[in-house]
């Protein structure tokens, strides 16, 4: 048998990705916010509206989703804002960034928007950008710490192969784990730019520690459990917890606010009026499920604390809402 040639972890992760969310229903494997509660993406349309308004209500605006699975967040914000603020849905139109032929084809049947494959490729032009789960699901590296060098992690036949680093990422005990995504940092330099150029803002919700915290969050989830991530590529969800802070940096000279813990961020944008007016009239069944669901998206013990909400703005804009008390 001839060993297969290692690949980088980057490259593997995102031909796994790319394979797994082509060929697989990923919500078998996972439950996400807006699948949880229309709420949610009921108060992420409310904060885009929001913004529209702080940037001056523009006649055109691109209102841009990365990542938008099923399509139910979109859905779900563009029924609020159609309800709530009729001139900006009037001003927008819908630009989804998705790679997947399969979730595009989902997505078609609920949304009218212009797909792209990479966000660099939207149009220019003032832009809200809405992003859950997405940065968790794109390629890291990972490097560790051995013998005072940095051994970088590359994939074959299933294990992991360490490589001398050509990077010196600094000192570090023995054994440290170090991750970081590239591709995540060329995202933020580019919105960085085009924010900044032409206006706008990007919001992105996902789970990560609120500093930068070194360590190995690869995890895999197969058929709803966990699985090891290196074996069948392809057949199993990969995915990292996001750095916000590292991010942040790569976003600077534009304003970066955040990040926040997701309940934080989600009671302050009126989580928790908004279904009580929704459970109200429902029956007891329905009134207690909204209710569940609600608590599940903001308790510290649900998604509240793990999960962040950041944002990237032009630096003309005040602090959007959800972002200060
Ligand atoms: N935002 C949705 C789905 C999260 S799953 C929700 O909250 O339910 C991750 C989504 O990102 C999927 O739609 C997946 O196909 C898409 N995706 C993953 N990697 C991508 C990439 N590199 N470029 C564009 N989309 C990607």
């Amino acid at each position: 048998m001839t060993a297969a040639v290692p690949e980088r972890l980057d490259k593997f992760m995102a031909r796994a990705n790319a394979e797994y969310y082509a060929s697989c229903d990923p919500f078998r494997d996972f439950v996400t916010a807006p699948e949880i509660s229309q709420v949610f993406g009921e108060l992420l349309g409310l904060w885009a509206a929001a913004l529209w308004d702080l940037m001056g209500r523009p006649g055109r605006v691109i209102m841009a989703e990365a990542g938008p699975g099923r399509g139910t967040l979109m859905q779900d914000a563009l029924r609020a804002i159609r309800q709530m603020a009729p001139a900006f849905h009037a001003a927008l139109s819908l630009h989804l960034v998705e790679t997947s032929p399969r979730l595009r084809v989902v997505q078609a049947e609920r949304l009218e928007a212009a797909w792209h494959d990479r966000l660099e490729d939207i149009p220019p032009g003032p832009m809200i950008l809405l992003a859950n789960e997405f940065l968790d699901a794109l390629p890291i590296r990972q490097w560790v710490r051995r013998n005072g060098l940095w051994i970088e992690r590359y994939v074959a036949d299933g294990a992991f192969v360490e490589c001398l680093s050509a990077e010196d990422l600094g000192g570090a005990p023995d054994g440290r784990v170090i991750e970081r995504c590239d591709v995540a940092h060329d995202l933020m330099r580019h919105l960085a730019a085009r924010l900044g150029r032409d206006g706008g803002a990007a919001l992105f919700l996902d789970y990560g520690p609120e500093h930068s915290a070194p360590g190995d969050s690869l995890q895999a989830l197969r058929d709803g459990r966990p699985a090891d991530p290196l074996a069948d590529p392809g057949k199993a969800d990969l995915t990292a917890h996001v750095d916000f802070a590292a991010l942040a940096a790569s976003a600077a000279p534009l304003g970066v606010v955040g990040p926040v813990p997701q309940g934080l961020f989600l009671a302050r944008l009126g989580l928790f009026q908004r279904t009580d007016r929704l459970a109200r009239g429902q029956d007891l069944q329905t009134a207690m499920r909204l209710v569940a669901a609600s608590r599940r998206l903001a308790e510290p013990d649900g998604m509240g604390r793990l999960f962040k909400a950041m944002a990237l703005c032009h630096p003309s804009l005040p602090t959007p809402p959800g972002f200060a008390a």
